[in-house]
């Protein structure tokens, strides 16, 4: 299980999460909705310990998340990396191991084997020595999809995974959560959309600084709780 309590966020006077609280059975895939600036980033961000938060609990397995966070593997939303960095694709999936590598000299022969089939899943070992910047946004997506892979994490955080992706790419993101869900894998996936791409998910979170609703689809994507989260106008399109 993976518990959130009461989590809130506090951001120099902007409240960006209010008093926060679900469980998300391990093995779900579990989708979070809400407009922009709802908080969803922050959401993920404070479960991993990447944001000060102001009060809240974060529990996996019934133990601190902040203690197991070599369990945890994220992806962040597109505008928050750096792709002018010099980095190559290959050295992007082996990074998420260094961690992990620690004080050992070098790379183990395991950790390139995970590395290059991560890459190999995700279809892009043939371009390993490309740097990032010379690749298109669903290439790059994937590419930190198979560091996210090569990490071999318990929980996988995505934040935005389909925006600005080719639908080869959507293709392959949507195949790889069904299989780490199968693997028993826990999976937090923020969805901008409101379309039928939710269909993939086990259950939703609404939210919009607090929590506004969470289950399954046909529960959350309501005409009452998309104007609690969206206002009037939104809600009378997608309901
Ligand atoms: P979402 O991902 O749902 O679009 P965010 O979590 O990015 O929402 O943002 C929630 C709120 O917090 C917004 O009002 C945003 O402007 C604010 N915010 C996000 N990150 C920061 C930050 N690092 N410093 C100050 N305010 C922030
Ligand atoms: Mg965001």
């Amino acid at each position: 299980m993976l518990e959130v309590q009461n989590l809130s966020v506090n951001y120099r006077g902007t409240q960006a999460l209010n008093d926060v609280s679900f469980c998300i059975p391990v093995g779900q895939l579990v989708g979070i909705i809400g407009p922009n600036g709802a908080g969803k980033s922050t959401l993920v961000e404070a479960i991993l310990n990447l944001v000060p938060v102001t009060q809240g609990i974060v529990r996996f397995k019934e133990m601190p998340l902040r203690r197991q966070l070599l369990k945890t593997a994220y992806v962040p939303q597109r505008s928050l990396v750096d792709w002018d960095y010099p980095v190559t694709v290959w050295n992007v999936v082996m990074m998420a191991q260094t961690v992990q590598t620690g004080l050992f000299k070098g790379f183990s022969r395991q950790t390139r084997h995970l590395a290059q089939a991560s890459l190999e899943r995700v279809g892009m070992y043939e371009l390993r020595h490309r740097s990032i910047g010379e690749l298109s946004g669903g290439q790059q997506q994937r590419v930190f999809l198979a560091r996210a892979l090569a990490k071999e994490a318990e929980l996988l955080i995505f934040d935005e995974p389909f925006t600005a992706v080719d639908r080869k790419t959507e293709d392959i993101i949507f195949d790889i959560f069904q299989e780490l869900r199968a693997a028993g894998k826990t999976l937090l996936v923020i969805n901008h959309d409101l379309g039928d791409s939710l269909a993939i998910y086990d259950q939703l979170l609404l939210l919009n600084k607090r929590l506004i609703a969470q289950g399954p689809r046909q529960e959350v994507v309501t005409s009452d709780n998309l104007e609690r989260a969206y206002g009037r106008g939104l809600a009378r399109v997608f309901a």
